[in-house]
C-alpha cells in the first residue's frame, strides 16, 4: 500500500488532484480537500501524476 499525505497548510484547493483521480481525492462543498490515505500499489501512476501536477507541491506519497 502507498501512503498519501497532503499538507493542508499548502493545499489551496486547486483541484488538479481531483481531476486526475476523483475516487482518491475529493473537494467538499467548502472546497476542503479529503483523500484516501492508503492506496493500492496499482494506482501508483495516478498518485505520481497527482504529485507532479499539484501546483502547491502539497501531495507526498510514501511506500
Ligand atoms: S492539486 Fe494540490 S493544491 Fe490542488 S487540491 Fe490537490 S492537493 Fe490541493
Amino acid at each position: 500500500m502507498i501512503k498519501v499525505h497532503i499538507d493542508l497548510n499548502l493545499c489551496q484547493s486547486h483541484g488538479e488532484c481531483v481531476a486526475i483521480a476523483p475516487d482518491l481525492f475529493q473537494l467538499d462543498e467548502n472546497d476542503f480537500i479529503s483523500w484516501q490515505e492508503e492506496v493500492d500499489d496499482s494506482r501508483r501512476a495516478d498518485l505520481e501524476a497527482a504529485v507532479n501536477t499539484c501546483p502547491m507541491t502539497a501531495i507526498r506519497i510514501e511506500g
